[in-house]
């Protein structure tokens, strides 16, 4: 079900939007599992999956606060889960919102098990396996967390770097563009990156990475200049609808343009 990306990491791709999930098997069976998604059928099968390698997962990390990113099963069990302060902040002003979401979205999870996330201390995932650094940042959502794989050179971007979505920004957010920015030169200066797993889409490898920041920075510029778009990821209905959503804003906010 899941492909091995790179040694002990793997990545379980959802119909459902193209979701990511990524597997990081650790010491003595146990595993970090970040962004478990998106069916109950998906979360079925990723614990069948995981049980059928003699995986278990010991903790867990929610990139950040949208709720195809904070879901669980019973059948994954009850590991500590993390995101970073102002994720969890984010869920407990937000949660009814997100739990609506997923009942329209992904009906017939166990919400008792939904957004169950605590903070994490630290910059760092402390657990028994490879160390996983956090990159935190404000962009597409509050307290948005990367997670750094130094030993493997995997970047899990969360909703970040896609190859079929362009950027979403947070336009809840004081400075929309600007925490965008910032967060893709926050991911761009991550050193040694070889492969990116992005929450949706597919795993990029060396150059690519950083000609989805390019090609990110370069959709911003244009929405921000009031250019037309040229970007092959505006394709579907709803992406097409938060394009409109993104351009309307710099329209009704002109001095946030560059310059
Ligand atoms: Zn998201």
């Amino acid at each position: 079900m899941a492909a091995e990306v790179a040694p002990g990491v793997y990545v379980a791709t959802a119909g459902m939007y193209t979701t990511t999930t990524t597997v990081v098997a650790g010491d003595d069976g146990g595993c970090l599992l970040i962004d478990p998604a998106v069916t109950v059928a998906d979360l079925a099968a990723l614990a069948a999956w995981l049980s059928g390698r003699g995986l278990r997962p010991v903790a867990a990390w929610s990139t950040h606060p949208h709720w195809d990113h904070l879901l669980w099963s019973n059948a994954l069990g009850a590991a500590p889960r993390y995101a970073t302060a102002r994720a969890v902040a984010a869920v407990a002003r937000d949660e009814a919102r997100l739990i609506g979401a997923v009942e329209e979205e992904a009906p017939g999870h166990d919400l008792s098990l939904f957004a169950r996330v605590e903070p994490l201390i630290g910059h760092e995932i402390d657990w028994p396996g490879p160390r996983a650094l956090i990159y935190a940042h404000d962009a597409h959502a509050p307290g948005h967390g990367a997670v750094f794989l130094p030993d493997s050179g995997v970047l899990v971007t969360g909703d970040m770097c896609s190859d079929v979505e362009i950027p979403l920004l947070d336009l809840e957010s004081a400075d929309p563009f600007r925490g965008y920015r910032e967060g893709l030169a926050l991911l761009a200066d991550v050193p040694c990156v070889r492969v990116v797993v992005p929450g949706h889409g597919h795993v990029a490898r060396d150059h690519e990475f950083h000609r989805r920041i390019a090609a990110d920075l370069a959709y911003l510029d244009a929405v921000q200049a009031g250019d037309d778009i040229d970007d092959a990821r505006l394709t579907g209905a709803w992406l097409r609808a938060e394009h409109a959503r993104q351009t309307a804003f710099t329209r009704r906010a002109p001095e946030r343009r560059p310059g």
